[in-house]
This record gives structure tokens, sequence and C-alpha cells, in this order.
């Protein structure tokens, strides 16, 4: 790349938002899993929409390659380049505002570098919900949240990160400035562009601001942390639990006993709420907009709960302080894998009705790839989405364990398919899942994905290989 490039680029950003040096690069060029590490010409990191825009229209005059890139949470490896180095990281990380919140609308407009825990902050500050929750959400940003189209622990209640926008701000592929920051919540004006974008991660445009949809902010909140027997009860705890836990449901996560043992393990500050080792756990929130007698209708909901054998043991609790120790029990889950040496991951998601058999099906394959193995099954199970994760046997090489990652995906995304489910529930396709799509997707989806991409990007400069290969 010529040296003209990076200079008119320095030109447009000011010098010192510009990264060339190798050392100060390498937080933007390595992933939280260390499964990606890329290198680059830059890290460039515009101010405004009128700065991305520039740079955008530079490099497409220069067919020069862009990698979006917000708070470099994204699991796919989509927010890394490739090894190859021909690529620009382009950081939102300055473009961090909020630009306006207007409580009457129950909207909120922001820029894409803004950090969702900052979101959840400036929401809260005018008295409403921002729901999007994320273990990551103190580094994630919205910009990136929406580009993965985040789920997280309140999808439930409020849906997915697509179903929290109104409008978006996207610099185009050529450079141009759309301004969609609409805040209509009706609005049957044509094609759905925002929701192009939204989940396209980075390959279709550039996210520079949106507008969220807010919420009441509950009055009361119940939190209770359950010992259940097995997924089947699991889920007819939820269906229950859905038809009126009273208030309105908004989280239900599962984890195995070993989740919670590495946690317990691991995590500093942690300890077992319940007496007795259980196989599985439930987290459940309810949330209500009046601010007493939720304690007392969830307690007897979860009454009801233990007669019909659904639960074994409840811990409700009674302090903020002890909400938090319960949710970070399931927040740690994913650090703690780290310690226990090399771990596979699946981001799957089933029909409700398929958790259980899937969960069943999925563990008795692993096990008899890899003896010893030991199966993590976590997460969404409200949303149908299970984060299949799998640690390497005690003792066991950690290469050798995981030189099989792409045997046991084969594995477990056949069963994933079988029962109709999707080999990405909420993390997206990025690098580490694009091979697999055309196996997955039906071919006429895929033909339009790629007619789509190619016109809105004819260069291809938009985060090239991530997504599709084209
Ligand atoms: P990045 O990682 O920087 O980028 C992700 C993708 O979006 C890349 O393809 C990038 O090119 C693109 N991109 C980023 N910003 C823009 C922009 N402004 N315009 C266009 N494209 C852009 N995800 C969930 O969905 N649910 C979870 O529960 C969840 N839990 C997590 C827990 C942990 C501990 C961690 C580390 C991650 C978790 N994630 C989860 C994944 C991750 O946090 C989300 O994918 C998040 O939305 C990524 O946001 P980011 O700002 O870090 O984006
Ligand atoms: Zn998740």
């Amino acid at each position: 790349m010529s040296a003209s490039i990076l200079d008119d680029m320095a030109a447009i950003v000011g010098p010192r938002n510009i990264v060339t040096d190798a050392d100060a690069m390498v937080p933007y060029l390595k992933e939280w899993r260390d499964l990606f590490r890329g290198k680059a010409q830059a890290v460039v990191r515009p101010g405004s929409t009128a700065e991305v825009s520039e740079l955008v229209k530079l490099a497409a005059r220069t067919g020069t390659r862009l990698v979006p890139q917000g708070g470099n949470t994204g699991l796919v490896g989509g927010q890394i380049p490739t090894a190859e180095g021909r690529e620009i990281i382009l950081s939102l990380q300055r473009m961090d505002k909020v630009r306006a919140v207007d409580a009457q609308s129950d909207t909120m407009t922001v820029e894409a570098g803004l950090s969702l825990q900052k979101a959840q902050a400036a929401a809260e500050a005018a008295g409403r919900l921002f729901p999007l929750s994320l273990a990551s959400e103190g580094s994630c940003t919205i910009g990136g949240n929406l580009a993965t189209n985040a789920g997280g622990t309140a999808v439930l209640a409020y849906g997915n990160a697509r179903e929290l926008c109104m409008g978006l701000e996207v610099v185009l592929a050529d450079g141009r400035i759309w301004n969609g920051l609409r805040q209509l919540r009706k609005d049957n004006t044509g094609y759905d562009l925002k929701n192009l974008f939204i989940g396209s991660e980075g390959t279709l445009g550039i996210i520079t601001a949106a507008v969220l949809k807010l919420f009441p902010l509950p009055a009361a909140r119940a939190t209770a942390f359950l010992a259940v027997p097995g997924p089947d009860e699991a889920l007819a705890l939820l269906n229950a639990a859905k038809a009126g836990a009273g208030g309105t449901l908004t989280t239900f996560e599962i984890m195995p006993r070993i989740g919670l043992d590495f946690v317990l393990r691991h995590a500093s500050g942690t300890r077992d709420p319940l007496s007795g080792p259980s196989p599985w756990y439930v987290l459940m929130e309810v949330s209500a907009q009046s601010a007493t007698g939720l304690d007392e209708a969830v307690a007897a909901f979860l009454g009801d709960a233990m007669e019909q054998g659904l639960v074994t043991d409840a811990a409700l609790a009674g302090s903020l302080t002890q909400r938090a120790d319960f949710w970070k029990l399931r927040e740690m889950l994913s650090e703690v894998q780290t310690y226990e040496g090399g771990s596979i991951k699946h981001d799957v998601s089933v029909p409700l009705h398929a958790v259980p058999e899937f969960l069943t099906r999925a563990t008795a394959a692993v096990e008899a790839m890899v003896p010893g193995c030991r199966a993590l099954p976590f997460g969404h199970m409200g949303d149908g989405n299970i984060h299949f994760n799998v640690s390497q046997p005690i003792g066991a090489d950690k290469a050798a364990f995981l030189a099989g990652w792409s045997a046991m995906n084969e594995a477990v995304h056949a069963i994933v398919s079988e029962l109709h489910g999707s080999i990405s529930a909420e993390h997206g396709i990025g690098r580490l899942k694009r091979d697999l799509l055309p196996g997955v997707k039906d071919a006429v989806e895929l033909d339009l994905m790629k007619t789509l991409k190619t016109t809105l990007d004819p260069q291809g400069i938009l985060n090239p290989g991530a997504v599709l290969q084209i």
C-alpha cells in the first residue's frame, strides 16, 4: 500500500488518530479467544460520520480494504483482518456520543462507538431501560451489537439488537452517507434497508449511528437461582413461567453442574447459593411495573413448580448484592472455561421443543468422539440458544484436542440441522463460520446474499472475506 494513502487518511482524522506502530496495533489484531490474529497496514480512528465518509471515499478510490471494528469482543473473528496484512482497521471507538435521548418517544440516538454499558446508563439517566444485555457490555459497542445483531440475556422479553433499533446512519461502500435515523414505530415506505445492515457484520456498510428503542424501567425485579432435574423440566418450567410467574419473564438461562463447578473453582468471590448439588440450574428473572408484590408472586410460582417436580431447590435474591452474585455465576461461565484447558465452541439454536433432545444427542456425540471430554452446554434456553461448549479431557494435550475443532463442529452441527436449527444463533458468521455457510444455507438464499454484497460493495472493500467468500 502506498504511504500516500496513509498520509491522506492521517490528513482526514489527524495524525494522532492513525496507528501504525506494531506494538500499539496489537490490541486491535487479536481477539478475546485468541482464535484469530491478523495483520494490518494501520488502525484509523475517525471522530465523526463526515470523517468516516471521507475515509471510505478514499478507500473506494484506491481499492483499499477496510475492516470495521467496535469493541473487539466479537466471537467469530469478523473484526480481525486477515493475516495477509493488506487491510486497514476502521475503529469506531472514538465515535461515542449520545446525540439525543427522547424520553417522550422512548428513543435514544447514539453513535456507533458508544459502549453498550454507557448506552444502558444514558437510558437509565432518563428513567428508561435499554434492555440489550451481554456479558461483554463494558467493552462491546452499539455499532458492533447492530452489525452482529447481538442477542444476550434479555431477548426473551425484548428481542435481539435488530428489534431494538428503529433507525440507522450508515456510510456506504462509496462513501455516501445514508441518513436513516428515523424514530418511527410505523414506516412502510418501501424496502427495509435498516434490517439489511443489521447483522451484516461490516460487509455492506459502516454503521455510524443508530436510533435505539427504550422501555419503561421495571419497578421491581425478582431473580432466582434454581436447581432443576434436567432440560425437560427446565423446558416445562420455561413455559409455565412465560404463562405467568408473577410478572414478565425477562431471563431464562440454563447451566449444568459442571459449569457451576468451573465458576466456583475459578471465579473469586463466588459461592453456591443452594445447599446441595443438582445436575442442572436455571437463572430466572421476572420483572414488573408494580413496586410491590413481585417477590411473593414469584415465590408462589416457584412453590407450585416444586410441587410439580420441575424445581428441586430455589434461592430468590433478597438484595441487589445477592442478585449481582447470582448473575455473576452466569456471566463468568465463558471466562472460566479458559482455565480448564482447550474448549471447542458452538453457538447454536433449535426450536424450543427440541432443546432437551439436542442436549442429549450432542452430549452423547461429543463424548463418543473424545472420551473424557467435558460438555458444558449453557445459555439462553428461553431463546432455544445453547452455547454448546466442550472442554478438553483433564490432563489431555490442548493442541491435540483443539485440532478436533472442525470434526466436532461437524458432528454437533449435523444434529442441529436434523433438528431444523441454526449453526450461528447470535454470534454471527464472521471468518470462523464462513466456510460452513454454504453447507447450511439454502442455495437461493446464499445467491441473494452474494447479489446484495456485490451490489452494495462492488469492489469488495468492506470487510472482505467475512461472512461470504466472493
Ligand atoms: P466487534 O467485535 O468490534 O465487531 C464485530 C463485528 O461487527 C465485526 O464483523 C465488525 O467488522 C463489525 N462491526 C463492528 N462495528 C461496526 C460498525 N460500526 N459498522 C459496521 N460493522 C461493524 N454476543 C451475543 O450476541 N450475546 C451474548 O450473550 C454475548 N456474550 C458475550 C460474552 C463475552 C464474554 C464476549 C467476549 C462476547 C460476547 N458476545 C455475545 C459477542 C460480542 O460481544 C458481540 O458480538 C458484540 O455485539 C460485538 O460488539 P463489538 O463492538 O465488540 O464488535
Ligand atoms: Zn450468549
